[in-house]
């Protein structure tokens, strides 16, 4: 049973060591709007706050409302996320964004928000604890973390989690709770050497209790990421190089991109290959041979070379472009 002074001092100590960021309001100010919540949530995901602090800054400069970002071409947003990965969930920015401005504004429900694009279990809730005071139990790994300890808990089950969350919540603020448990995550109850000694739960905590923290959650086997491989082909004519568009389906789907074969579980030797780059995805890594040809190939344009950097490569290709940039200046030195 977790007790109701644990949350009382997990919530002061919330206050008291507020990481002020971009997209969150102070303790006991109004709540953020939810745009900039759904915003942060969605460039979180998979990314470091040290990241997303600048690029979040960008967008809502350039997009500062949601209307603003519904109105806004979808090749834009995509070019403007490049480099946060996982561009599916551009492309759903961009449909949610349009849904929400539709329907005059973000619905108040964590039920609601789940039926919007690309808003699952855990942004839905963390909506609508943050912006709304929803008393929601978002989990993130941090705050699975964090309870599993707390509670003590080998193999923690969800429901248990929740159940968990829930109870923190039950005099208290449910945004408050959720982002008291994420940033106790991120700074304190640490995967690693977590420092219990500052810990406001440390009183309730079972796995200090036990003497050894870190034994909470337990480590799941390690998973073999499977490997695939493709080429690239950097077409190069009067300082240009021909881009193309991936198809709108798919991993990195609309993004510019250098033309290339399909990457495939069994490697293919470029002829003449400039370099190999590794890139690593959730689901596996490819090792992508960058090879020099004369004639381009499908449909696509002419970027110049001094602008590459506005063509909105995804981070593979700017590294593929990279090494073959560095590559061809060695050759003609
Ligand atoms: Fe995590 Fe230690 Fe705090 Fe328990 S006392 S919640 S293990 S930091």
């Amino acid at each position: 049973m977790v007790t109701a002074n644990a949350a009382a001092r997990l919530i002061q100590h919330y206050v008291d060591n507020f990481r002020a960021l971009p997209w969150r309001s102070p303790p006991g100010v109004p709540a953020p709007d939810p745009y900039t919540v759904w915003l942060s949530e969605v460039m979180l995901q998979q990314t470091t706050v040290a990241t997303v602090k600048p690029r979040f800054e960008r967008f809502m400069a350039r997009w500062p409302t949601v209307e603003a970002l519904a109105a806004a071409p979808q090749e834009e947003v995509l070019s403007e996320w490049a480099g946060l990965g996982y561009y599916a969930r551009a492309r759903n920015l961009v449909a949610c964004a349009r849904e929400v401005a539709a329907r005059g504004g973000f619905p108040r429900s964590a039920a609601l928000l789940r039926a919007l694009p690309g808003i699952g279990a855990y942004t839905s809730a963390a909506i609508a604890a943050i912006a709304f005071g929803e008393k929601r139990a978002a989990v993130d790994t941090n705050v699975r973390r964090v309870i599993a300890r707390l509670k003590g808990l080998e193999r923690p089950e969800p429901a248990e989690i929740e159940s968990a969350v829930l109870g923190l919540m039950a005099a208290q603020h449910g945004g408050d709770v959720v982002q008291a448990l994420m940033d106790l995550g991120a700074t304190i109850c640490r995967p690693k050497q977590p420092r219990c000694g500052t810990c406001p739960l440390q009183p309730d905590c079972a796995a200090f209790a036990s003497g050894d923290p870190e034994a909470f959650p337990a480590r799941s086997g390690r998973r073999v990421r499977p490997h695939r491989f493709g080429t690239a082909w950097w077409i190069e004519r009067d300082r240009h190089v021909w881009l193309v568009r991936r198809p709108a389906k798919g991993l990195l789907g609309g993004m510019a991109a250098l033309p290339g074969t399909d990457w495939t579980e069994a490697p293919e030797p470029a002829p003449t290959p400039l370099g190999t780059i590794r890139h690593v995805f959730t689901h596996f890594t490819l090792d992508l041979a960058i090879e020099a040809r004369e004639e381009q190939t499908g449909d696509g344009w002419w970027q110049p070379l001094n602008l590459l950097n506005d063509a909105g490569l995804p981070t593979l290709y700017r590294k593929a472009a990279g090494l073959a940039l560095k590559r061809r200046r060695a050759l003609a030195a």
